[in-house]
Order: C-alpha cells, then sequence, then structure tokens
C-alpha cells in the first residue's frame, strides 16, 4: 500500500474575514503529478503555504510525510508564484541555486563540497550548467524559472510544490518546464498549481480544483460539467491537444 505524503484533514483556514479554504480533504500519494486548478482568489497559493507549515489552519490538520506540516518544510522543494527577490541584484545563476542549501548545509562559514556538488548537478538536470556565471539579470523568463526549480531541487526534496511556474512565460517555454517537471516525477512527488487547466491536463495524473472548497477532485478525465462547477461559467476549450469536452 502506497504512503500519503500529504493529507489535509477537514483543513479551513481564514485572513482575518476572508475565509480562503474551507473544510478541505485532500491526500496525494508518493509519486504523484498533482495538478491543482482554479480561478484567481480560489485559494490555491493558500493550500500550498498550508502545506509547507507557512501558514497554520484555524482547524484541521495538515500531515506532511508522517509529521505536522511545520516540521516537514526541509523535505519540501518549493518554487514561489511571485519571484520576491530582485532580479537586478548582482547574482549570478550560481548563486541563486545555492540559496536553497541554505536549510542544510552544516557550513557556518559558506558552502562546502557537498553543497557545491548538490547544485551543479540541480543545474544539469534543469540544463542551465552553461548559465552558472550569468547574473540573474541577464536571463529570459524559461532561464530563470528553471534556476528557481534548480534552487528548489538542491535540497534533494520529496516532493516538489511550484505555484504557477509557467504564468509569465511563452507556450512553447511552457511545454520545456513541464516536459521537466514529468521527468523530475519519476523520482518525486510533483503538485503545481495551475490557471491553465487544458494545457496541465496532458501532464498531470490527478486534478484538484479549488474554488475555496474543493469543488472537484477527479482522477483523469477533466469534464465540461466540472469546469463549469468550478468556474461558474461555460467555458470554451481552445487549441489543447487533450481529452477535453465541453458538452
Ligand atoms: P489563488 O492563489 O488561488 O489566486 P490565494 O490563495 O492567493 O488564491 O487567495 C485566496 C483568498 O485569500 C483570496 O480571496 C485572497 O484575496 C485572500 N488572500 C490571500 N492572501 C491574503 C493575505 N495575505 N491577506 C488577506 N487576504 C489574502
Ligand atoms: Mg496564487
Amino acid at each position: 500500500m502506497s504512503t500519503p505524503v500529504i493529507t489535509l484533514d477537514k483543513v479551513s483556514f481564514s485572513y482575518g474575514e476572508v475565509t480562503a479554504l474551507e473544510n478541505i480533504c485532500l491526500t496525494v500519494e508518493a509519486g504523484e503529478f498533482l495538478g491543482v486548478v482554479g480561478p484567481n482568489g480560489g485559494g490555491k497559493s493558500t493550500l500550498l503555504k498550508l502545506i509547507l507549515g507557512l501558514l497554520k489552519p484555524q482547524s484541521g490538520t495538515v500531515t506532511v510525510l508522517g509529521t505536522p506540516a511545520e516540521s516537514a518544510c526541509r523535505h519540501l522543494g518549493y518554487v514561489p508564484q511571485f519571484i520576491r527577490f530582485d532580479r537586478q541584484f548582482p547574482v549570478t545563476v550560481l548563486e541563486t541555486v545555492l540559496q536553497g542549501r541554505l536549510d542544510c548545509t552544516k557550513s557556518l562559514f559558506g558552502y562546502n563540497a557537498e553543497d557545491r556538488e548538490r547544485a551543479f548537478e540541480a543545474m544539469r538536470y534543469t540544463e542551465i550548467f552553461d548559465l552558472a556565471q550569468r547574473p540573474i539579470s541577464a536571463l529570459s523568463g524559461g532561464q530563470l524559472q528553471r534556476v528557481l526549480i534548480a534552487r528548489a531541487l538542491v535540497g534533494e526534496p520529496e516532493v516538489l510544490l511550484l505555484d504557477e511556474p509557467t504564468a509569465n512565460i511563452d507556450p512553447k517555454v511552457e511545454v520545456d518546464v513541464f516536459d521537466l517537471l514529468k521527468r523530475l516525477n519519476e523520482t518525486i512527488t510533483v503538485v503545481v498549481v495551475s490557471h491553465d487547466i487544458g494545457f496541465i491536463s496532458n501532464y498531470i495524473s490527478r486534478v484538484a480544483c479549488l474554488n475555496r472548497t474543493l469543488v472537484c477532485h477527479a482522477t483523469s478525465h477533466i469534464s465540461g460539467a466540472m469546469i463549469e462547477s468550478l468556474y461558474g461559467t461555460s467555458l470554451r476549450m481552445v487549441h489543447h491537444d487533450t481529452h477535453l469536452s465541453t458538452t
């Protein structure tokens, strides 16, 4: 029997008066590639922050790798929705990737040989090795996203959580990023938040649809009725080569 890596049991979270999530029950098994979709403000980023232990639910429990979420964050890799660092800051790709080792490194005097080896490995895997000495100000959107994925990987996480990883990059590069995530999923569990339900259905093994509550939690087929109940309107699905239907 497989062990769940993430379990949310009757979880509710509010920011003051604003209820972001209500009574969420969700289980993610080891090795899954889970997509989380839903409208803006539906609670997707809040869900990831609860899993990371950055927020605590007012009710319910979040269990990650068998422990309360806040104790497990060392084993999680996270690519946030909004990049909080200043892109003009004079820092190279290698230095940015190494930041992901801050939680792991035993050395008080900078990074050790193992940290560097892990960083090089993550950069080779994400195909940014040649950019190691490049300042991050001189990267394309797709390259920067790979740097952030490499930074999330150097801590050798068991689960990788990504919040809208392709929101600001062009569709051709989006395919490359998702192909990379698919390869990563051969060894680790991946949870990806996306606005693009049609596109990600090509990659994911399961989808959770969030709009304050968990509207649907399907195993494979995404139907028009599900999309309608999620977004409250009839959406026309265009141009994606998937099994979607809007009938
Ligand atoms: P999504 O990522 O799906 O767009 P969020 O999780 O960011 O949704 O937000 C869910 C709800 O919580 C929204 O109504 C949003 O306005 C609200 N919210 C998010 N962050 C904060 C915050 N720091 N303070 C107050 N309200 C917030
Ligand atoms: Mg969000």
